[in-house]
């Protein structure tokens, strides 16, 4: 299938995908991101609003193309695809995944959403909840939250890990576990899994206005959580730890794409590009049927006609 990166194709801009997809070879800093999606040259040429509405119209082709190839994914049976959504608290990952995927099948997606992880989880290797919950071939499987909490919230708070043996702990430690996370990621690839990995990259200010809207409107009350505050508390830290982790773990099989998220708008538009286009770039093809195959179906559609 064609690809067709423009906006006036109702699809984002390859080079705009290429902005915010982490080249393998290249460090990163967060704060070199912008936010907002400001740094396009459609936004300062045209405007926000503008924007927004084509936003809005690639979203939409998005959706209905989407619809399609996840319908070649499950027939081709071949590849899967498993989507990683990171995010500090607030950014809209529960939004970006409502929008995004609800053209799709729910017979061929699956959400997880990873927690705290249990005392039976804790027993086991920092990989095994997660392995337990990949998409079978001919899926999409997301990942709201995952095997990088490991490197991020534990990371943050190292009193997390628990019954490690001593000598484990040392100072490759972390290294240790980009390295794992990369080989995990490699051996998926390998098999047909194809990965893609979101960072909603959020503001902080942005951020208070979403926790405000949380206190302050009634419906929107039980979202909001004194422990989000006191993460919100640790924002360099978690900056400093997302930057370590994307760098460590962008690879040309699983490549991370940081999102601005201050624009629901926006996030939801990119990710749905970014989404479709991957498959769309798959060789997937309806199965082709065997001579012996075709002969079975001319003969059942000779019984059926002669009822
Ligand atoms: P929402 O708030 O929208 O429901 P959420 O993903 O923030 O979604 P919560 O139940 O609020 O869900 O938070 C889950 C918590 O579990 C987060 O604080 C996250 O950091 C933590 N968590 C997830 N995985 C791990 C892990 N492997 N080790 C320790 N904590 C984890
Ligand atoms: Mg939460």
């Amino acid at each position: 299938m064609p690809r067709y990166h423009l906006m006036e194709t109702n699809m984002i801009k390859q080079k705009y995908i290429e902005l915010i997809r982490v080249k393998p070879d290249k460090k990163i800093h967060l704060k070199d991101y912008d936010t907002g999606w400001a740094q396009t040259d459609d936004f300062k040429e045209v405007g926000k609003d503008k924007v927004k509405e084509r936003a809005n119209e690639v979203l939409q082709q998005n959706l209905t193309d989407l619809t399609q190839v996840q319908q070649l994914l499950y027939a081709d049976d071949r590849y899967s695809l498993l989507i990683v959504f990171q995010a500090m608290d607030a950014a809209g990952k529960d939004g970006t995944i409502k929008h995004v995927m609800s053209g799709v099948n729910p017979q061929g997606c699956q959400v997880f959403s990873f927690k705290k992880p249990s005392d039976e989880d804790l027993d086991h290797n920092f990989l095994w909840r997660y392995m337990k919950s990949l998409p079978e071939r001919g899926r999409i499987g997301i990942f709201n939250r995952s095997y990088y909490e490991d490197v991020l919230v534990v990371k943050v708070h190292p009193e997390l890990l628990k019954n490690l043996p001593d000598g484990k702990k040392g100072k490759s430690f972390w290294e240790n576990r980009y390295e794992d996370i990369n080989a995990f990621e490699h051996h998926l690839h390998r098999n047909g899994t194809v990965i893609l990995k979101f960072f909603l990259n959020v503001s902080k200010k942005e951020q208070k206005e979403r926790f405000m809207e949380r206190l302050e409107r009634p419906e929107k009350n039980w979202k909001f959580s004194t422990a989000d505050l006191a993460e919100r508390g640790h924002w360099n830290d978690y900056m400093d730890v997302y930057e370590d982790a994307i760098n460590a773990t962008s690879t040309d099989w699983a490549p991370w794409y940081i999102i601005p998220a201050d624009n629901k708008w926006a996030t939801r538009a990119l990710v749905a590009d970014i989404i479709t286009s991957t498959l769309q770039d798959l060789d997937l093809k309806f199965p082709e049927l065997t001579e012996t195959q075709l002969k079975v179906l001319a003969e059942a559609r000779k019984t059926l006609e002669a009822e």
